[in-house]
């Protein structure tokens, strides 16, 4: 690796923060979420890094599921978008996966199962993505009783806007009343409702995003929330370039200097997955003192102001986001979420695991 760009990822704030969260919910066990390649973070290693805390992991690909039990994992795991196809009932049998079933398609391949599964039905208590209608909960789950190979895990559901204002009560009057009665274990928080709603911890609780350190808040940042950023987007600069009063910088010229400057132009891109569409000032940390974005981010570049960095010069490293520079802030500054960053990281950056 010679392009001086490179992510890093503290496997030992993963753990901080799984463990914290197992706080926030003493009584409940907790998957740790590592879908979509543990957010960017890298499955195996996140895996590797929790396997003797994690309650369980929860993800969506079989490929990833199969590859943690080969990794020695014995922790439950599951699919939660459950099987696919009835060939993935026929994998969740030999490694031992569970997995949510949200559709009448997925039932005949679950009575055909070859051994033990274990599912968790999921109700559609108004996100209208996945899972059941709450008054087809009872013939379901009577379906799946009648499958000697299958035993139901829990009943769970996924909450729209327990990261906002509306909050989870709509829906959580919709799906609670449903469980009493069942004596089935329940699991319906993800991060945020793990934070905010405690009613809804239940039995299993389901943190994503604060195991990376981001905050699922817009209002909150995870420091804010006793979180410890999990990656760190770096890259150093490559050119300095000393503009004068009225020159502008990169594609498009977006940015006009009002004053003379000196601006540092950075190893890293839209290819590497900094957002293109971040603005004038996004913040950035130059050699660990505060900066900003200045111009168009380009494919492979992107430009920031060191006029008052005189120590700052090429070799300088230049944090895009990490324990320094909010990934929310950032995101915020390109119209997204901290999610998003997170798993659009190119794999032409180089990971790198420091703990
Ligand atoms: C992604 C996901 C989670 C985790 O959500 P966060 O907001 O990242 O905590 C929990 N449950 C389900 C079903 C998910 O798909």
């Amino acid at each position: 690796m010679t392009r001086p760009i490179r992510v890093e990822i503290f496997v030992d704030a993963i753990r901080h923060n799984y463990l914290f969260a197992k706080q926030k919910a003493p009584q409940s066990r907790a998957w740790a979420v590592v879908k979509a390649d543990a957010y960017g973070h890298g499955v195996r290693r996140v895996a590797a890094a929790l396997a003797d805390v994690a309650d369980g992991f929860a993800l969506l690909n079989i490929e990833d599921a199969i590859a943690l039990r080969a990794m020695g994992i014995a922790a439950p795991i599951m699919l939660l978008e459950g099987p696919f196809d009835a060939g993935e009932v026929k994998t969740m049998a030999e490694h031992r996966l569970s997995g949510a079933v949200h559709g009448v398609h997925q039932l005949p391949w679950l009575a055909a199962a070859p051994g033990p599964v274990e599912v968790w039905p999921k109700v559609n208590s108004g996100m209208n993505r996945l899972g059941f209608r709450p008054a087809e909960l009872a013939g379901v789950l009577a379906e799946l009783a009648a499958m000697p190979q299958v035993r139901i895990g829990a009943v769970m559901t996924h909450f729209a806007t327990a990261d906002d204002t509306a909050g989870v009560e709509e829906q959580w009057a919709t799906f609670e009343p449903l469980l009493r009665g069942l004596g089935l274990p329940v699991s319906a928080a993800n991060s945020a409702a793990l934070w905010d709603f405690p009613a809804t911890h239940c039995d299993w609780v389901r943190p994503g995003i604060c195991l990376y350190g981001c905050s699922p808040f817009a209002d909150r940042l995870g420091a804010e929330l006793g979180l410890k950023a999990a990656m760190r987007l770096s890259a150093d600069v490559i050119a300095v370039q000393t503009l004068a009063a009225g020159e502008a910088v990169g594609y498009g010229r977006r940015f006009i200097a009002d004053k003379p400057m000196r601006i540092g132009i950075v190893a890293c891109g839209y290819a590497d997955g900094y957002p293109r569409v971040a603005g004038n000032g996004t913040p950035v940390a130059v050699d660990g003192v505060p900066s900003g974005l200045v111009g168009r981010v380009s494919m492979d570049m992107l430009a920031v102001d060191l006029s008052d960095l005189p120590a700052a010069g090429v070799g300088s490293t230049v944090e895009l986001w990490g324990p320094n520079v909010p990934i929310e802030t950032v995101a915020a500054s390109a119209g997204t979420i901290g999610y998003e960053l997170m798993c659009a990281i190119a794999p032409r950056v180089p990971r790198v695991y420091p703990d």
